[in-house]
């Protein structure tokens, strides 16, 4: 069985986010909140008013019980208008909500979930390192118990951490056991940015400039084992935790990002083509320009199919791990591809910072790269049919 009809309450829910958007979002502030790398926080609490971020949590925390097809939806529709709600809403309700949800122990959630179903708390990710990317199970920053096991001391590098700034907590991938083998030696630990020992750094990047990406340092930072994700018998046991569902939702929050920032760079091209006059007629009219807009369309009819198959099977807990490195791939390549065509459709005014085609360029370059490369989502597509590599 395949998800193919948008249920009523997802399309009723995407109305209310579009005029979200039209309200709250203004272009001409969102191209200036692009520019200076930072988004009011006040247009994400209106957000969390609406109620969005308790998609992905459980009533009984104070959620609207799981729905992932309809949290994917509210990227989607958010993500037209770049990172400004769309960046904060998944590190509140996808980094924060789904993961201490799957993952935290029962004071966890009865503490976080239901500050994260109304909005009160983000939450950043903390996996790369300075010398580890696609191979995150090789990090080295270090966590050690201490002696009494009451307390866990951090020390290390995380890079490109999205969100320090704005978050309440970094969910941090640590080496914690010197002595054990690859992939059984990490644990996820929640480190309040407000800690001791934190030393936060901006880095300058081309896209998602909803906030700053950072190194974050952590300087013997000291925490309770109780923030071991997962209380004290989730140590050792990060690997498991980020291997499990929590990867293979985090390439569908990206793609869905991505085919938000993908539609609007098509619908801005479709229009531009239609009030765009050369040679006598609209440019839609020659038939280059034509074919050009068939073919995008067409991308971003595959792209979203693919997408939302892979938030049905997440959301009916299916195995849906090939799908969704499948769409995250689709939509990074085949969705850059298709923006720098629309970029091309709106000729010199395509890099123009008065329009908004550049930054869809920007953010789409990023896709390929960001939550696992396309030659990452390659491998794993290839691992999970089955394909022999020796
Ligand atoms: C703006 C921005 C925001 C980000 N936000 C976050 C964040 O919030 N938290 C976080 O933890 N990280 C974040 N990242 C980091 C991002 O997830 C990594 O960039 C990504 O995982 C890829 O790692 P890398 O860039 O180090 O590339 P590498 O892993 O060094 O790879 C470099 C190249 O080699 C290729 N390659 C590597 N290994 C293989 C292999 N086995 N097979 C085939 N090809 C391979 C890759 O495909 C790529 O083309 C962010 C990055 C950016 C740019």
């Amino acid at each position: 069985m395949y998800f193919t009809e948008e249920p009523d309450h997802v399309r009723l829910l995407r109305d209310t986010m579009h005029r979200f958007v039209e309200r709250e979002l203004p272009r001409e502030r969102v191209r200036e909140w692009d520019r200076v790398g930072e988004a009011p926080r006040e247009v994400f609490e209106k957000l969390a008013e609406t109620g969005v971020c308790g998609l992905t949590i459980d009533e009984a925390y104070g959620g609207v019980g799981k729905d992932l097809v309809s949290a994917i939806a509210v990227i989607e529709e958010l993500a037209r208008r770049g990172g400004a709600a769309a960046g904060p809403y998944i590190h509140c309700a996808f980094y924060g909500g789904l993961n201490i949800g799957e993952n935290g122990s029962p004071t966890q959630k009865r503490e976080l979930l239901p500050k994260l179903a109304q909005g009160k708390i983000l939450v950043a990710y903390g996996l790369s390192e300075p010398d580890v990317g696609g191979d995150l199970a090789s990090v080295q920053t270090k966590a050690r118990m201490s002696k009494d096991g009451t307390s866990v001391s951090i020390s290390g590098t995380k890079r490109w951490c999205t969100g320090a700034r704005i978050a309440d907590y970094i969910i941090c991938l640590v080496n914690s056991d010197p002595d054990s083998q690859k992939y059984h030696n990490l644990s996820l630990i929640l480190v309040p940015t407000s800690s001791e020992g934190i030393q936060v750094r901006d880095i300058e990047h081309s896209g998602l400039r909803y906030t700053r990406s950072t190194d974050v340092i952590f300087d013997e930072v000291n925490v309770p084992v109780e923030n071991v994700l997962g209380g004290p018998s989730g140590w050792n046991q990060g690997w498991s935790m980020l291997a499990k569902d929590a990867l293979d939702v985090e390439k569908l929050e990206i793609a869905a990002y991505a085919l938000g920032n993908f539609s609007a760079a098509v619908d801005d091209a479709w229009l531009y083509a239609q009030e765009r006059r050369q040679f006598g007629k609209p440019i839609c009219a020659h038939q280059a320009v034509r074919h050009t807009l068939s073919e995008v369309k067409t991308n971003l009819q595959a792209a979203r199919h693919m997408l939302y198959h892979a938030a049905w099977l997440a959301n009916e807990q299916k195995p849906c791990s090939a799908e969704a490195s499948m769409a995250k791939l689709f939509i990074g390549d085949i969705g850059l591809q298709s923006v720098l065509k629309c970029q091309q459709i709106m000729g010199a005014y395509g890099c123009s910072a008065d329009f908004d085609m550049e930054r869809y360029v920007r953010e789409a370059t990023l896709i390929p790269i960001v939550g696992g490369s396309s030659n990452m989502q390659k491998n794993n597509i290839a691992a999970r049919l089955g394909l022999p590599s020796a």
